[in-house]
């Protein structure tokens, strides 16, 4: 069993396009995979709605006492993924406290403040009570060519929180499939996308194990 949860206070940041793709990677090897929308939009119910069939289970569950729930739920899947909300408050604490690991992700652009986000001492709280939770920030949504330079890996060690190698690249490829319905895998399973979800879901499962 092994939780794992996309989590920062911004929206629009790739938790949900995260979720869903990982979600479905981890299907892809055979896990039962359990997916909980912990957003009150419901971004990630939305998209399974828009499907006959999901990959995996998808279950909304956006309350401050979710932990609990969360992780009798987990343990009839090997693996969970929990599509965080988009702020720093109960739910998104509720979320760290169930998770194996905390995948935070950055964009490039926002590096001034993401160091110091709320989410990021939350997870620094959770962890001073639950050691065994891992976390990394995650580059989403990537320009080109930006260089991830020296001030994003400072920033990263400052906030004692590691910054996985694994990026996600701006991709139209992300939007649309999350807007039709379907997994990255069902939309270009050769894309750069694709590969890109395959290496952080792997990265993730090497920090997990
Ligand atoms: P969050 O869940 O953090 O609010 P979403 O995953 O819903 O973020 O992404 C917000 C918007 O940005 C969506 O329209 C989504 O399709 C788009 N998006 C997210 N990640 C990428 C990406 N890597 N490339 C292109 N579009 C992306
Ligand atoms: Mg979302």
């Amino acid at each position: 069993m092994m939780i794992i949860s996309f989590l920062n206070q911004k929206g629009g940041v790739g938790k949900t396009t995260l979720s869903v793709n990982v979600a479905a990677r981890l299907a892809a090897q055979g896990q039962k995979v359990l997916l909980v929308d912990a957003d009150k939009q419901g971004s990630a119910s939305t998209w399974a709605s828009l499907r006959e069939e999901t990959p995996f289970q998808v279950v909304s569950m956006a309350r401050d006492n979710l932990a609990k729930d969360v992780l009798k739920l987990a343990a009839d899947y090997e693996a969970t993924v929990i599509d965080g909300p988009p702020h720093a408050e109960g739910i998104a604490r509720a979320c760290i406290i169930a998770s194996d690991f905390v995948a935070l992700p950055i964009e490039p652009s926002g590096l001034s403040t993401w160091a110091s986000d709320l989410t990021v001492r939350q997870v620094g709280e959770a962890q001073a009570f639950k050691e065994s939770i891992k976390c990394g920030f995650v580059v989403s949504r990537k320009i080109g060519n930006t260089v991830i330079g020296r001030e994003i890996r400072s920033m990263a060690s400052e906030a004692g929180i590691p910054l996985l190698n694994a990026e996600i690249e701006q991709r139209v490829a992300y939007a649309e499939s999350l807007t039709m319905g379907k997994t990255i895998f069902e939309w270009s399973p050769t894309g750069a996308a694709a590969k890109e979800i395959t290496t952080l879901t792997d990265e993730i499962i090497q920090h997990v194990q």
